[in-house]
């Protein structure tokens, strides 16, 4: 048991209690570059409370798609849990231009060759969501330093 002793407070802050439903569950890279990317997009989208699941590599994990891995498992819970506790409207997925999980912009030979395995792999990863959670839409998004692009 933790006495009061053990736990000092250290920044006084109100956090509203009410729970929420989820405008989206977001699985997005932790990469600190494309955060402000993400502050913008939510704003145009007019999110009020997201699930966010932010992870080295973003959705990559998702696009080994039938092939069971730790990191695939992990994330799918991760989504699944978001819709069945606040009723989870879409489901965004993103990769972006110079991941380190893809071994960055040099692992490829040009742009052009990145940006298509990145929409590969958002395509395998929307696909592979959308028969594991049927319910909720999927969106897949390709961040680059210019800004956000929607797979088609
Ligand atoms: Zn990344």
């Amino acid at each position: 048991m933790i006495s009061e002793t053990e736990m000092k407070p250290l920044v006084k802050f109100r956090t509203a209690s009410d729970h929420y439903a989820a405008d989206a569950c977001v699985v997005w890279c932790y990469d600190d570059r494309f955060y402000g990317l993400l502050k913008e997009f939510g704003k145009k989208q007019k999110f009020g409370n997201i699930d966010l699941v932010k992870v080295a590599g973003g959705a990559k994990g998702l696009a080994q798609g039938t092939t069971p891995s730790a990191e695939r498992d992990f994330l799918i819970a991760q989504i699944k849990t978001s819709v069945r506790l606040h009723h989870t409207k879409r489901i965004v997925l993103m990769l972006h231009r110079d991941c380190g999980a893809y071994g960055g912009t040099k692992a490829f030979p040009d742009a052009i060759t990145e940006k298509e395995r990145y929409a590969a792999d958002l395509r395998a990863a929307k696909e592979y969501v959308r028969r594991e959670a049927p319910a909720v839409p999927v969106e897949a998004y390709f961040a680059d330093f210019d800004g956000l692009y929607s797979l088609e």
